[in-house]
């Protein structure tokens, strides 16, 4: 399969596992988890300037329906436990 790529920073996405009855109806949607995507950046502002809330999206990919958009989240740490690490078959360095 393909690397997906964020359209906004390049960065690699990452597969983040979601609980069984979430609201998009899939296992799991290919997200940016970069802190230095633009997207995710000036989202904070954006959101803050128009709504006046603390909260921001990130880059989301979702495979299944082939549509991408905004994942909102209201802290740095929303849904990083959920990313589905990637393991070496070596212990590197
Ligand atoms: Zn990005």
């Amino acid at each position: 399969m393909e690397k997906l790529k964020c359209k906004y920073c390049g960065a690699e996405l990452d597969k983040v596992l979601l609980p069984p009855d979430n609201d998009w109806g899939v296992e799991y949607l290919m997200v940016c988890m970069n802190n230095d995507c633009s997207y995710y950046v000036k989202g904070w502002e954006w959101m803050r300037e128009k709504y006046n809330v603390k909260a921001s999206y990130r880059y989301k990919l979702n495979t299944f329906y082939g549509d991408d958009g905004p994942l909102s989240i209201r802290s740095p740490e929303d849904y990083t436990g959920w990313v589905v690490k990637k393991f070496s078959d070596k212990e590197g360095e």
